[in-house]
């Protein structure tokens, strides 16, 4: 792996998060006593050392995550950026304070579960192919909605896909210099759509996006099932 080249992480956290229907946004939804996001800041931190963390929030509550940081006395280095109306834009954002050339990987805020192991091997796959994308198999049968019913699709053809994506930084923020589009739901589909490749790598199980109240409970049992243990 090039070692010459800075290690960012965007951990984009700018979403108020309306499917989980709590005042509050998801970020910062307390998961084993401490604000979600943190937990997402500390796996990055522990994964490696010198990573330079750039946190994406909603405007209105950059002062509440100032102020969650103090209560719990969170120290971990971290640049903070305001978000945007879509996370195609947070991301954007984020990207606009990487100044040198280096690897970036975007992740999203609300996947508190991400191993360390995950982390450091999408830097490495980078490193070696461009980009690296973990992805998962669907265990569910899948089908297509079409405007007349539905049918179904080969679940083995199909891959969920998920964060952290790590690509080139300067490439990546070339890439997100194109106008927006709705299918823009993630950082590949933006790099993919300025021609660039797309390698996958094997995701994992647990790194779950925190959506819904249910999610919520699933990561408490994982975090006590983790501290269990180790
Ligand atoms: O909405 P979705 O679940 O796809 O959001 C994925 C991640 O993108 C979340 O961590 C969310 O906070 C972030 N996001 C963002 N800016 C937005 C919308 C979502 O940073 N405008």
């Amino acid at each position: 792996m090039d070692t010459s080249h800075q290690k960012y992480a965007i951990i984009v956290a700018g979403g108020s998060g309306a499917r989980m229907g709590y005042a509050v946004p998801k970020q910062f939804l307390l998961l084993a006593g401490k604000p979600l996001l943190m937990h997402t800041l500390i796996r990055f931190r522990e994964a490696i050392s010198e990573l330079q963390l750039i946190v994406v929030l909603p405007f209105d509550h950059i002062e509440t995550w100032q102020r969650l940081c103090s209560e719990h006395r969170f120290i971990i280095p971290h640049q903070i950026v305001a978000g945007g109306k879509e996370r195609f834009f947070s991301v954007r954002n984020g990207l606009e304070k990487i100044t040198a050339a280096g690897w970036v990987a975007v992740h999203d805020g609300v996947r508190p579960l991400v191993s360390a192991k995950l982390i450091q091997m999408a830097f490495e796959a980078a490193a070696r192919d461009g980009s690296a994308i973990p992805v998962i198999t669907p265990t569910e049968s899948l089908r297509q909605i079409t405007g007349n019913g539905s049918h179904s699709v080969n679940r083995t053809e199909h891959r969920l896909v998920q964060t952290p994506q790590v690509f080139d930084a300067q490439r990546l923020a070339e890439a997100y210099r194109q106008p927006f589009r709705t299918d823009f739901t993630d950082d590949a589909t933006v790099w993919e759509a300025a021609n660039n490749k797309v390698h996958l790598i094997e995701g994992e199980l647990n790194n779950i996006k925190i959506t819904r109240p249910f999610d919520l409970l699933l990561a408490e049992q994982y975090l006590h099932y983790e501290s269990e243990e180790s």
